[in-house]
């Protein structure tokens, strides 16, 4: 590691939040792993969430679902989000499930010769995201693609305020209850709980939950869950500057009195966004607010008492919460991890080793004549 700026992430804890949760929800669990395990790293994610003995991993695209697969995974999958219907043939072939979102979908798909291809309805409970609005629809689409030779492995939804309302999220699973059992058919995977409903919501009906945010600790009902991941940097620079004189672009920030002033490698280009101005990080029991306008690679802070080069600087972790930072930042806490950038170094926790990963950049271009 060259640039002093990581990500720690505890494949041990996460594996112990699902077994948690699972013990909770006594359902098989599907690990949402989307968006490279919301930044975390899809395949050290998926070994963990694996020995957590989780059935199935979700993800968004088949871009997603197939590095999952060049990275060995061989288990199920499911696309949660849009697939291309002339993306079949690839589905087919990996063993890739897909969801039916639209009448459009499932008539363009069943165009392309199906034949074995396993797809979860999508019922659209009140999200307004993707999904059927109405039972007819619903049962026109089940119909063209059992005609069409697709496995009908699925049918989910997907509950939009599980963090907040259990009234709203009680009349979505009763538009989704109303919806399978129209169909009355023997669904082997038939899911509706995100991680917070997946605690609180208790159901005869579905058989697996859905599980993201909460194996990386963030629940609005836990709150003895283990913080598996943390955002560190270093510092590499203090100086003392004069009273009256400004700091960084803009000339934001005016020193008030002689005032120590830290450098630390991270900024908006690692996901730091300028938002974060005015906030502190914490470097050696001090909580240090960023002076000026945030860098691209780099802020500056105010400390109370020097430190020297190196000094470790948290930017979340133990001492400043993921969850305290969204708030400050008026942003959740998904949001703050999946825009960490692929320049900051991961490392990874796992029975007893340590794991570092460098910002590895995977080149793959082609050039097309236009
Ligand atoms: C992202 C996502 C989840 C996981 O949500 P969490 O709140 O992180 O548990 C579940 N289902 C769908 C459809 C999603 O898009």
């Amino acid at each position: 590691m060259y640039r002093n700026t990581w990500m720690e992430v505890n494949l041990d804890a996460i594996a112990d939040n699902v077994r948690r949760i699972r013990q909770i929800c006594g359902k098989r669990i599907i690990a949402v792993l989307k968006a490279d395990a919301y930044g975390c790293g899809d395949n050290h994610v998926a070994k963990a969430v694996l020995e957590a003995g989780i059935e199935m991993i979700a993800v968004s695209s088949l871009d997603e679902a197939l590095m999952l697969r060049n990275e060995g995974y061989d288990g199920e999958i499911l696309i949660l989000g849009a697939t291309d219907p002339q993306d079949a043939a690839v589905l087919i072939r990996e063993d890739i499930s897909a969801a039916a979102y639209s009448m459009e979908w499932v008539r363009a798909v069943a165009s392309m010769n199906p034949e074995g291809l396993k797809i979860h309805l999508k019922v659209d409970t009140g999200m307004n995201r993707i999904g059927f609005k109405d039972i007819p629809s619903l049962q026109e689409a089940f119909r063209t693609l059992k005609n069409a030779g697709c496995a009908a492995e699925g049918i989910f939804t997907h509950f939009y305020c599980a963090d907040t309302s259990r009234e709203l999220t009680q009349k979505q699973f009763g538009r989704f209850a109303e919806a399978v059992n129209a169909l009355d058919y023997p669904f082997p995977w038939i899911h509706c709980d995100n991680s917070d409903a997946s605690v609180f919501f208790k159901d005869d009906l579905s058989n697996a939950c859905r599980l993201g945010v909460s194996m990386y600790g963030i629940s609005s009902y836990l709150d003895d869950l283990r913080h598996p991941i943390a955002l560190y940097s270093q510092v590499i620079m203090t100086k003392t500057v004069k009273a009256g004189e400004t700091i960084g672009y803009g000339a934001l920030y005016t020193a008030q009195q002689d005032e120590i002033i830290a450098t630390i490698p991270i900024g908006y280009a690692d996901g730091f966004i300028r938002a974060n101005r005015g906030r502190s990080v914490w470097i050696d029991g001090q909580f240090a607010p960023v002076t000026g306008n945030v860098c691209m690679d780099q802020i500056m802070v105010r400390l109370e008492k020097d430190v020297p080069v190196g000094t470790p600087v948290e930017i979340f972790g133990p001492h400043i919460h993921l969850e305290t930072m969204a708030e400050e930042l008026h942003t959740i806490p998904y949001e703050i991890i999946c825009l960490i950038s692929g320049r900051v170094t991961r490392t990874y926790r796992w029975h007893g080793q340590e794991l570092i990963e460098e910002n590895a950049r995977f080149i793959k271009s082609e050039v097309n004549s236009l």
